[in-house]
Parts: structure tokens; sequence; C-alpha cells
């Protein structure tokens, strides 16, 4: 009769060549705790009598193997994004240039002047690292970088107007999404939330008269995810600056975006620019590094040298202080913008600017390929118009013609789960039943593994 004696020891189990690969791929540690949880489980089965028979060592070994493997897979992968969504919340929004990639490597690598100067041999700041590029692009007298934008609005409240009063427009009470809530962030920073006007109509005088009792800031916050249309009045951003000057207060207007260019270029709306705020006399401009900007993880926040000095100055900034890489990445991608290159060099203004006639070549490309070999008998394979979009908490409601691979499938959702489980995974989105892959977010490198997952899948 077969008992738990006739299973093998863990002493048993190490002797084996297989164990030894083991060892050399996951460490012994490891290894050691997958075949006793093995073992364990086994033991349990058969005492509650879920298995009659032990299994043998190689099998033993095999689940240990696929233990293994399950508790050292990464989470953390890499996806071909045919969404057609630019800047993916979801999906990591911005990918970074070669030029910021080569930047945050290097400097992670090894030992670097982040907070050294060369000149003196002394200690020096790691905050005059992207300042500069900052000064040249916008203008702005000082620049201090953080983790990222819901940081740094935090940090200019924290340091400017803790326990006083900051004025904002009802209609700018947003939430950006993931629990950011303006007013929310507002009261954590120890600010007095001042509202002005209602939902829809702010006038000027709304904040004219808020500003007759001493205050600390007027802030302006960029509706970045929705659109406000119908019945609506805002004063002009240099209006409010005007007002708020005369009453002796500084503006800080929270961009969001942050784009350096003008994105009515690429035929979707004109999104608020860092310069315009700037042009118009706006005290403090904060925005994200990852969005429009297309540089990595980062709040960024410019403005008057007097205004940065205290934010510098403040213990929050220590808190939410940038890293070496994202420095490095940020100060590379900025470069680009300076150089006039970011159309070729930054991921996401290159797909803003690829043409319909580029985005059409190579839906038709992808389209002939899957249409060759006797996998797409059942499958109608066409190329149909349709729309990207920019996402990631910018230009709310706005979209870019493209073209779209698209496949008439038996059961959309289920095609979608089989390019999920592809190696690497794909996302794409479907429409009537349709399955529809964009080309403007898949990287020309990718394509190749595309065609093969889809072929995969296609044939199965
Ligand atoms: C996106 C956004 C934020 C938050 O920026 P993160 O970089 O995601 O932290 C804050 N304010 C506005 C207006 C935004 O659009």
């Amino acid at each position: 009769m077969t008992t738990l004696r006739n299973l093998p020891s863990v002493e048993q189990m190490l002797q084996t060549e297989a164990a030894a690969y083991l060892i050399a791929r996951f460490g012994r540690p490891l290894t050691l705790d997958s075949i006793r949880f093995v073992l364990d489980d086994i033991r349990t089965r058969f005492q509650s009598k879920l298995i009659t028979d032990l299994p043998r060592t190689e099998s033993i070994l095999a689940q240990t193997e696929s233990q293994l493997t399950a508790w050292t897979k990464p989470t953390l992968l890499p996806i071909i994004n045919a969404s057609g969504v630019i800047l993916h919340t979801n999906l990591g929004r911005a990918p970074l240039s070669d030029g910021a990639i080569r930047a945050m490597d290097i400097v992670s690598r090894g030992y670097s002047t982040l907070e050294f100067d060369l000149e003196s041999g002394k200690r020096g700041s790691r905050l005059i690292h992207a300042e500069s590029l900052l000064q040249k692009l916008t203008g702005a007298e000082a620049a201090v970088i953080v983790n990222n934008n819901a940081s740094a609005v935090l940090l200019i409240l924290s340091a400017l107007a803790n326990r006083k009063r900051v004025i904002i427009s009802r209609s700018q009470l947003v939430e950006i999404g993931g629990g950011f809530r303006v007013p929310d962030v507002m009261k954590q920073s120890g600010a007095k939330l001042v509202e002005v006007g209602a939902t829809n109509k702010v006038r000027l005088s709304d904040y004219q008269s808020a500003a007759e009792e001493p205050t600390a800031l007027i802030m302006h916050v960029h509706r970045s995810n929705f659109k406000l249309v119908g019945f609506t009045e805002e004063p002009e951003l240099k209006d409010i600056v005007e007002a708020a000057h005369t009453a002796g207060v500084p503006v800080v207007d929270d961009l969001g975006s942050g784009a350096l260019y003008d994105t009515a270029k690429y035929g979707i709306a004109h999104e608020p620019t860092v310069q315009e705020s700037m042009q118009a006399g706006v005290d403090v401009v904060c925005f994200s590094g990852d969005k429009l900007l297309g540089g990595p993880q980062a709040g960024i926040i410019i403005g008057k040298a007097e205004l940065i000095a205290k934010i510098k100055k403040h213990p929050l900034a220590r808190a939410v202080r940038a890293d070496k890489a994202c420095l490095a990445g940020l100060s590379a991608t900025l470069l680009h913008y300076l150089k006039d290159e970011a159309e070729r060099e930054v991921p996401i203004v290159k797909m803003m600017s690829l043409t319909l006639k580029q985005v059409k070549g190579r839906a038709e490309a992808w389209a002939a390929e899957l249409g060759q070999g006797p996998a797409l008998s059942k499958v109608e394979v066409t190329v149909v118009e349709g729309e990207s979009t920019v996402g990631g908490g910018s230009l709310p409601g706005e979209s870019m013609p493209t073209f779209l691979l698209s496949l008439q499938v038996k059961s959309a959702e289920k095609f979608l789960r089989a390019l999920r489980k592809n190696n690497p995974p794909i996302i794409a989105r479907t429409e009537n039943d349709k399955v529809l892959l964009d080309p403007r977010t898949v990287f020309p490198e990718q394509e190749g593994a595309l065609l093969v997952g889809l072929k995969n899948i296609l044939k199965s």
C-alpha cells in the first residue's frame, strides 16, 4: 500500500540533476522553499484522500519548477499598445525617447554629479539639472522638479499658502483621476479654500472681490479631462493675472498636461501651453513630465525666483524630490524640444505627427500580411477609418483621424482576451463586435511580434 513514507524527502529531491538546474536558475533558498511547498501540498492532498497515488520524483520536480516560475514571474510587463490611445494612463503614459533612456541608463549605472559641483569640489544641488533647460524653453526664472504633478500641486500650496486663503473658481474644482481632487489636495496642504463663481460661470469681478481680503494665491487649474460647454463664461488667464497682481496676489496655474508645442498643429484642439501661461504673467506654473511633454514621470514647477525659492526650502520638497534617473531622462527630453527635434525623437509627439497616409500604409501592410496563408478563411480583415485619442488627462473629447486594422471575428471579447494572453500581450479595442488595432501607437519594431501574435490567434 502507498503511504506517505514513499514520498521522497527534501534531501533526496535535492540530489537530483533537475534540482541542481533549478538551483542554478532560481537560487538555493527559493528552490528549497518551493520543494517544501510542493511536498506539503502533496501530503495534504494525500491525507485528505484527494489523491491516492503519490507522484514520481520527476513529476514533483516539474511542479516545483512551475511553482518557481509562478513566484518569480514579473507583473510589470511590456505590452503592445494597439488601442490608439497615445497617453494611456493604465499603460504607462509616455514611452521615452532613446535619448532619455540613454541618459537614464548612464546615470543609473554609476555615480554622477547629482549633488556635486565639479568646479568647487563641494556639495551641489540636484535642483540645477533641468533648471537651465526650462529657463531657456519657457523664460521662467527658476524651476523645481518633483515626483509628479500631484505632488507639485501639494508642495506649491503647502509652501505658499498654508493657513492662508487660496481663491479658486468653482468651475475648476476638478477631479483629475485616481482620486486626485483639487479641493481635497488644497485642504491637505492646509490652504483655506475660497470658492468663487458658479460651476459654469465665473467673472473677473468674482476674483476681484474675493481678493479684497488678504489672500496667498489665486489658483488656476486646467480642466484637463472634461469640457465645459453651453452657457459658460470664464475670464482669460491674463486678465485674472492682471487683477491678481493689482491686488498684490500671485497666481498659480496647474496646467496638468504641460505641452511645450501647439497641439493644433496635429489637427486636434489647442491645449494651453506652458509658454502661454508664462506670457500671461502667471507666477508659478506646474505640469506633468509624462503627459504631453513625453518624458519620465515628474512634476515640473517653474516661475518667479522668489516663489520657487520658498518652494525649494519647504520640508515637503525633500519628501517629493525627483531621483537621478528622472532628472536625467527629463533633461534629455527637454533637450529634444530645445534642439527642435521633438517630432523626430519624442515618441508621443512622433505618434501625433504621423500623417494619415503613413498610418493607412501601415494598416494596409498588416492586412496584406495577414491575408497571406490559410489562417484567414474564417475572418474578414479590412482597413477602416477610425479615431486615435491623445488621452492621459489631456485634450478631453478630442480625437485624430486614423486608419485601423479591423477583424470581424466570432467573439470580439474572446479575441481581445487571447490578444492579452499573447507574449507580448497586445491591447486592442472593439466596436460593434469587431476587433480594432491602431498602428499609430504601435512602434514599427513591434510590428513583427504583433503580426505573429495575430496569426497564431487566428490559426487556433
Ligand atoms: C494630470 C494632472 C495632475 C496630476 O499629475 P500627475 O503627474 O499625474 O501626478 C494634476 N493636475 C492636473 C490639471 C492634471 O491634468
